[in-house]
């Protein structure tokens, strides 16, 4: 900030939202300040680059998600980051352990079976436009419900109970997931390498009373024309940043209507491969006490085993600290794999977004009932200030291309109100 009292834009959050807000606002001509909470640029883009022995580890994103037409692959390819560009073959799982034993084909195929039947009995309720609970509409009494439970979850953040049959018939998707070898994170760290950003500077109040807007840090107060709030759902419903006089009754219900749900990626590096087990392998388990972990094995080729968790369970270990999170899923795993698992383990690493006060959980979801809301969150607060980030977008939220897509749907609303003003 070094003394800056000024700014025509003050952008809150250097995640993908952010960061594209400020470079658009800028390649614009507009003078703008991004301030960020953390010592680091990304949210919940990040990668580690040693986080594990067998290499980079995405705590965050991980999958370029409607690959075809995600700007980010275009700055892939741009850059020679390698990519998988290949969604896995056939339905998942492609691998699966029941209660610490291995199932067969037939077991994978019938839960296959009821995976696309439920998903297909929730779009479609969701397309009659029907707005609630998917666990209504789906065979519950199933004995495939307790792994579709968490696989559920891990796709939408939260689990059929809570997940609103309209929020997931809206969000748009290809079907094309295609993860990047050094890490999403650091493909969306590299797309804005150089960005002016001032880190270790959380924003604690946005005073909206006087003619232009007043945002204040421990570093001192920016006047500006307009904000773009690019911070997370839950972090603005829980009011971590106090906005004087209040946000309208409006914006407030579908914030607190579209919090973030909750996931954890916990990766584990292996002394070796496990024999017989190929590369790229989709694999979910159902742990003898009934939890559900998405299982990525051997991806790119390294000697990894890459757990996904999700939901209550990811709530639970996502805030109960990284070592909570990993002995789960080594115990997990020894069940399956037998005890010498252990001593192969040579590193791990275990994201922990849900106890992250900057961010509080993974991605939104609307609550059943109030998918509606979301589109509230698109549109200007008042004149001045605007909302970006995953969550306002209207059919690609939970991901980070629409978190892209959001922070520069953020300044055309302030270029088109300041040519309204004429102020351009
Ligand atoms: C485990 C996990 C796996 C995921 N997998 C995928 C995937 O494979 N593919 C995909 O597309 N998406 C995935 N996502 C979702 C994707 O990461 C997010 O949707 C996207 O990164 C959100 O970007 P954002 O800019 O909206 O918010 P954020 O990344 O949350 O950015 C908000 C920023 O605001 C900062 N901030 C908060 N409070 C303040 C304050 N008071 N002052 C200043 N700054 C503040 C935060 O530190 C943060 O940097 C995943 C997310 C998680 C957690």
């Amino acid at each position: 900030m070094s003394g800056r009292r000024e700014a025509d834009i003050v952008v809150v959050g250097a995640g993908a939202a952010g960061l594209a807000a400020a470079a658009a606002a800028r390649a614009g001509g507009l003078d703008v300040v991004l301030l960020e909470a953390k010592d680091r640029i990304g949210g919940r883009a990040f990668t580690d680059p040693t986080g594990l022995p067998s290499g980079p580890f995405d705590v965050g994103c991980h999958w370029m998600h409607d690959a075809s037409e995600n700007p980010f692959t275009a700055v892939a390819l741009a850059t020679g980051c390698g990519f998988r560009n290949k969604t896995h073959p056939g339905r998942m799982p492609h691998w699966l352990a029941l209660g610490g034993r291995l199932a067969d084909a037939a077991e994978r195929h019938a839960v296959a079976d009821y995976y696309a039947a439920s998903f297909e009995a929730i779009r479609a309720a969701g397309e009659r436009g029907e707005d609630r609970p998917a666990l209504d509409v789906i065979d519950a009494a199933s004995p495939h419900y307790p792994l579709f439970h968490g696989w559920c979850a891990a796709i939408m953040a939260v689990p059929p109970a809570r997940l609103s049959t309209l929020d997931y018939a809206t969000c748009l998707d290809t079907g094309e997931n295609w993860p990047v070898e050094r890490g999403y994170g650091a493909l969306i760290a590299a797309a804005f390498a150089g960005a002016e950003v001032d880190l270790n500077c959380p924003v604690r109040r946005i005073d909206r009373s006087g003619p232009r807007l007043r945002v204040e840090t421990d570093r001192g107060a920016i006047d500006a024309e307009d904000v773009i709030l690019a911070v997370s759902t839950t972090v603005l419903a829980d009011e971590a940043i106090r906005i004087e006089p209040g946000l309208p009754d409006d914006v407030r219900a579908a914030l607190d209507a579209v919090r973030l749900g909750h996931a954890e990626r916990i990766g584990v590096s292996l002394d070796a491969k496990l024999d017989g087990l190929g590369d790229h392998v989709a694999g979910h388990i159902l742990t003898k006490a009934g939890d559900e972990i998405g299982l990525m094995i051997h991806e790119f080729g390294r000697a990894e085993l890459t757990g996904y968790l999700s939901g209550d369970l990811a709530r639970d270990l996502g805030s109960a600290g990284p070592e909570a999170a990993f002995a789960f899923h080594r115990d997990a795993l020894k069940d399956i794999f037998g005890s010498g698992i252990e001593a192969r383990i040579t590193g791990w690493a275990a994201s922990q977004w849900s106890g992250d006060p900057d961010i509080r959980g993974a991605y939104s979801a609307a609550r059943p009932g109030q998918a509606a809301l979301r589109a509230r969150l698109s549109e200007p607060v008042d004149e001045r200030l605007h909302l970006a980030g995953e969550a306002t977008h209207p059919n690609r939220f939970a991901s980070a291309h629409g978190a892209y897509s959001s922070g520069l749907r953020a300044v055309s609303a302030v270029r088109a109100r300041r040519k309204a003003a004429g102020l351009e």
